[in-house]
């Protein structure tokens, strides 16, 4: 072996760790979830703002849809409020240690909320695509709209809630006879069922940031309640719910 193909060979060597241990960590269960390293309070603005309000999101109080836009205003400090209201936390609307714990301990690896998973967003296709909007935005609305069912789970005194149907493609969407302007075609919304009665989640629903709730009493909706982060109307006549 000559000297520059030694080299060559050790360099190989020392490579082949490298990349396993990159595999490891796309691959397995070293994925990091997201984490924040400032406190977070009225006034600051940054992308670690927008990753704050896509976990307080189901905290907007009745009727009121949080924007995830990077800027802690008042609507964001009073969301991070209920949300600490939620777990017990001293609530002074600001995130720092005790306010990251509970995300932490609520955060799966891939920073979906523990109890919801992208699989059961999506029971159409593995790709996300074929629906109203890029892949990556169909998947990034899953993801804001399990942080709102995660809340909405937890004030139904976190019993199972199960999806029916999440995201469709349009050939999905086509198969099942659903409307053309389903916000199944973008991503965020969900068909619910599970151990709660349809009205008892539609009607507390509507304290966690969905501007689309539909369920009995709304044609094709006496056997799941449809929640949805887009869209405008809330209709459960059989659940007193007529409107906004
Ligand atoms: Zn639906």
């Amino acid at each position: 072996m000559s000297n520059n193909s030694r080299r060559a060979f050790l360099t190989a060597a020392v490579a082949i760790p490298t990349t396993a241990a990159v595999v490891g960590l796309t691959g397995g269960t070293a994925h990091a979830a997201y984490s924040w390293s400032r406190t977070l309070k009225e006034g600051l603005r940054g992308a670690d703002v927008t990753q704050l309000q896509i976990r307080v999101a189901g905290y907007p109080g009745y009727a009121a849809v949080l924007a995830t836009d990077g800027v802690f205003g008042a609507k964001t400090k009073a969301a991070v409020k209920r949300f600490q209201a939620a777990y017990g936390l001293t609530q002074d609307g600001v995130a720092g240690t005790n306010t990251y714990k509970k995300i932490y301990s609520l955060q799966s690896s891939d920073n979906t909320p523990i109890h919801f998973k992208y699989s059961e967003l999506n029971k159409c296709n593995s790709t996300w695509g074929g629906g109203k909007v890029a892949a990556s935005t169909a998947k990034s609305n899953a993801l804001r709209l399990m942080w709102k069912l995660e809340a909405l789970r937890h004030a139904l005194g976190d019993k199972p809630i199960t999806i029916s149907s999440g995201f469709r493609s349009v050939s999905c969407n086509n198969r099942v006879g659903g409307s053309s302007t389903s916000r199944h075609l973008y991503g965020d919304a969900a068909d619910l069922t599970g151990v709660h009665s349809f009205c008892t989640m539609a009607k507390r629903a509507r304290y966690h940031g969905f501007r689309n709730i539909l369920g009995p009493g709304f044609p094709n909706h006496n056997d799941h309640v449809h929640l949805a982060s887009g869209g405008s109307t809330w209709s459960a006549s059989k659940c007193g719910i007529n409107g906004r």
